[in-house]
């Protein structure tokens, strides 16, 4: 492996976590930002992607050429659309690079190009980059595990900021997916992911999705496992962006070394056979 800084392209680099990640990527040893890509007809290609984050100019210019972004780089860090990202998968594995997807909101048809995509190229992907999240899903899975589905219900409860396009969050499923494995049932089957209306009790052993909307929100997640008497609620609160792109440097860097395949924030992290 190189010792030299790890060349990382940005992609969606005017969006919310774009600009998050091109100032984060200045002050982590080991990271350089080797270029930054919006999509075609944005008002933003042509600045400087520092101004762009308000860190000042740092000469890297936002285009919209992601192959020519991608031909020099060792990374990419992707937070844009699912369409998009499942574009940059076939473009990065291509050029042989690796590809961190924090993009939620992917359709199977999405899914299963980025799985082909990971044939070739090193790819992290996960609906949420923050250490704290994923150290829930492993707590929220043991949890699961633990307590008889008959008695304990498990709810998930999540708010996000208004601008946010798709729900539940990619956190929910992911801590939905954890709890699911820990009852070693299939979450697809057995998701109630709206209520409305007259829906009759509670079917035993499902897993509830409640979904809030508003204001400024980062990321608010609940856990909550209901039995008779007593409630356990398991609950991670993002204060700043930052976690998300801290994780998704700390991903690409990770993944420098490894053999194509897929990953996940769990496998960064080491805690992948908790
Ligand atoms: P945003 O709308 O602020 O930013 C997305 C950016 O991507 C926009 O600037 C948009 O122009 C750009 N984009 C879209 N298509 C593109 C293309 N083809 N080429 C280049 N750029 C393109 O959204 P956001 O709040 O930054 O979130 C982006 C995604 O990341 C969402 O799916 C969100 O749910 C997800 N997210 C994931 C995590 C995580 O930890 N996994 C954390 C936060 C947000």
């Amino acid at each position: 492996m190189s010792d030299a800084a790890m060349k990382l392209v940005v992609v969606g680099a005017a969006g919310r976590m774009g600009q998050t990640l091109i100032r984060l990527i200045h002050s982590i040893e080991g990271a350089t930002l080797h270029a930054a890509v919006e999509r075609a007809g944005s008002p933003f290609i042509g600045r400087d992607a520092g101004e762009i984050a308000g860190l000042g100019p740092t000469g890297i210019i936002i285009g919209d050429d992601p192959l020519q972004a991608f031909l020099h780089a060792e990374g990419v860090l992707d937070f844009t659309s699912p369409a998009a990202t499942a574009e940059f998968s076939g473009l990065a594995a291509q050029a042989r690079i690796v590809h961190v997807i924090g993009t939620t909101g992917c359709s199977a048809d999405n899914d299963a190009r980025i799985a082909a995509a990971a044939r070739h190229a090193r790819i992290v992907k996960s609906g949420n980059m923050s250490l704290g999240v994923n150290l829930l899903s492993v707590l929220a899975g043991q949890a699961a595990r633990a307590l008889d589905p008959i008695d304990w219900d498990i709810e998930i409860l999540e708010m996000h900021h208004k601008h946010k396009v798709d729900a539940p969050s990619g956190t929910a499923l992911l801590l939905g997916e954890a709890a699911a494995k820990g009852r070693g049932i299939d979450l697809a089957s057995k998701s109630v992911r709206v209520r409305d209306g007259h829906t009759g009790a509670r079917e035993a052993g499902t897993i509830g999705f409640a979904t809030l909307r508003g204001g400024s929100v980062i990321g608010e997640h609940s856990v909550l496992f209901a039995g008779e008497g007593e409630i356990v609620t398991l609950s991670h609160s993002a204060a700043d962006r930052s976690i998300f792109a801290r994780g998704a440097i700390k991903a690409a860097l990770w993944a420098r070394d490894k053999k194509p395949g897929l990953y996940s924030m769990l496998d960064v992290l080491g805690l992948s056979s908790q």
